[in-house]
């Protein structure tokens, strides 16, 4: 049985596209000037309930499905992939607690995440794609863990109040544990500069000496890899979402440009190679809509979605910084300013092809599935 009815989702979608047109839109490129959400943004989009769109019912959420969920972060990502991606970074790491959390924890932090934002911290200065690579440790004292740590390079670092921690619990043992950032020993570390989704905040969180209790490991000891796979995947089928978001905006400021615009005498609409270019980005905009679709799908029917899922943030991040180029392309000069938001979209969708699994450790996914086969 659905949690929800397709008048609910419709309903969702309607207040998705009225808010961010009103609320978000209007923000893209001065959060990109910026780099950082307006004042009061965070608190207004809290308010809108959004942050519990995909938690269950029995949590205080809304209860919406993958596929719901991923279409929200689509049509917001429209407008623009910031803040679309705090929410992919909340989903993702809320779906962990899902999945592996106590009840104990499910009941004490769930019903926090409807206004509280949630992040999934991996990486550190040693490397991001290879875990093992990884020096923060959680240490058992008495009934209590002590964990030790920095990690670089988070969504929402600064911003979420509640971390999922992969730490090493023995020298090739890895294991995820929750962390509040009112816990002592918590702090924030420096803020990345990077070239794109400069409106989300991506950052440090330094961990000296938390203690926490054994509700706080998610799963068993020692399946920290299995679960940060598992938020790899629940990530890539959202960013599949938000990629096709950032493709759509390109596809719009080119089209309208083109017929605006006249090359002498003729309309930009008329020139093959506009044609060539607006059927390329069109296709590749349809493409990851498909393969994000997909994957939502089947991890709705509870099957098996991990390669679907690489394939959706494979295909879609190289697919949306193409478009863009296509779209700065038909813009030209004017594309190429930093008065129009084509540049910046290509530096937003050049970001997924690093974050939540680099497009390499992808391909290689992506391959031995299909050698299993
Ligand atoms: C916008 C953004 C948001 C991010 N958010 C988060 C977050 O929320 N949580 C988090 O934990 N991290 C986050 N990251 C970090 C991100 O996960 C890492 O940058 C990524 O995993 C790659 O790690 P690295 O940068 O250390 O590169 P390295 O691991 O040092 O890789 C360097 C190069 O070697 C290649 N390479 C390495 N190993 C292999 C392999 N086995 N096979 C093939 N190629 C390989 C890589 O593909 C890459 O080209 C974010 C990064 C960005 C840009």
């Amino acid at each position: 049985m659905p949690a929800t009815t397709a008048a609910a989702e419709k309903l969702l979608l309607q207040m998705v596209d009225d808010y961010t047109q009103r609320e978000i839109s209007p923000y893209d490129m001065s959060m990109d000037a910026a780099q950082d959400f307006p004042k009061g943004f965070v608190d207004k989009l809290t308010k809108t309930g959004f942050l519990g769109i995909m938690l269950p019912q029995e949590f205080g959420g809304a209860g919406f499905g993958p596929e719901v969920t991923a279409t929200v972060l689509n049509h917001i990502a429209r407008g623009n992939a910031s803040t679309a991606v705090t929410l992919e970074g909340h989903f993702k790491t809320i779906d962990q607690i899902l999945k592996y959390g106590t009840p104990a924890l499910q009941q004490a932090l769930l019903p926090t995440a409807n206004d509280r934002i949630f992040a999934f911290s991996m990486t550190e200065a040693s490397g991001g794609s290879n875990p093992m690579g990884i020096s923060s440790t959680a240490t058992r004292e008495g009934d209590h863990w002590v964990i030790n740590g920095d990690k670089i390079m988070i969504t929402n670092g600064g911003l979420a109040q509640v971390y999922c921690v992969l730490v090493k619990t023995a020298p090739t043992e890895l294991s995820v544990f929750v962390v509040d950032q009112d816990m002592p020993g918590f702090s924030f570390g420096k803020r990345e500069d990077f070239i794109g989704l400069r409106g989300t905040p991506v950052g440090e969180i330094v961990m000296d000496h938390i203690v926490v209790d054994n509700d706080h490991l998610l799963g068993k000891l020692g399946d920290g890899g299995v679960i940060g796979d598992s938020a790899h995947d629940d990530a890539r089928i959202l960013m599949g979402a938000v990629l096709t978001g950032i493709m759509e905006h390109e596809l719009k400021i080119s089209t309208d440009y083109a017929k605006e615009r006249k090359a002498g005498n003729t309309p930009l609409t008329e020139l093959q190679v506009t044609h060539r270019k607006v059927a390329d980005i069109a296709m590749r905009k349809e493409t990851t809509k498909l393969l994000y679709q997909r994957a939502a799908q089947l991890k709705a029917a509870g099957q098996p979605y991990s390669e679907e899922a690489a394939m959706a943030k494979a295909h879609g991040s190289r697919a949306a910084v193409s478009a863009g180029d296509d779209a700065l392309q038909i813009l030209a000069g004017y594309g190429y300013s930093r008065e129009y938001p084509v540049e910046h979209l290509i530096r937003d969708a050049r970001a997924m092809e690093i974050a939540e699994g680099t497009v390499e450790k992808m391909r290689s996914a992506i391959a031995k599935a299909e050698f299993t086969k």
